[in-house]
């Protein structure tokens, strides 16, 4: 990853690691012809933030999830996004946490990582086969 500030410039000249909520907006509704990203970022919060607030992420966005690991006072936001490069779509990411200013206040983004996804899946039924089994099995 980039470690310049110019280099984490979105598009509308955020800092991704800080979020934008344009990158986020878009993201809700993407060129589906974009490359789909796996986005991980790590951040630290001067309050802890309730249990019950972590699991309403996952009512709140589908695609997001927000996790703490171990170490208290770091949490794990986790989603994916359609974006042009990978900057976008951290920022995209990030964004999340500023649009829901209820969720996190403030916070500080220690670590991301972006990982493009390969091309859509093209054995679903395949897919769908070892599921069954699985479920068969277990
Ligand atoms: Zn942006």
């Amino acid at each position: 990853m980039p470690h310049d500030a110019a280099s984490w410039a979105c598009p509308h000249g955020q800092d991704a690691r800080r979020g934008c909520v344009a990158c986020y907006e878009e993201s809700v509704s993407p060129d589906p012809a974009l490359p789909f990203w796996e986005v991980a970022a790590w951040f630290t919060t001067e309050r802890p933030i309730p249990i019950r607030t972590l699991q309403d992420v996952h009512h709140h966005g589908r695609r997001f999830a927000l996790d703490q690991p171990s170490t208290p006072l770091v949490y794990l936001l986790t989603g994916h996004a359609r974006a042009r490069g990978s900057v976008e779509a951290i920022a995209g990411v990030i964004g999340f946490l500023l649009h829901n200013r209820h969720v996190v206040a403030n916070f500080t983004v220690t670590e991301t990582r972006a990982t493009p996804q390969s091309s859509p899946r093209t054995s679903t039924t395949r897919q769908t086969d070892v599921w069954l089994d699985d479920r068969r099995g277990g």
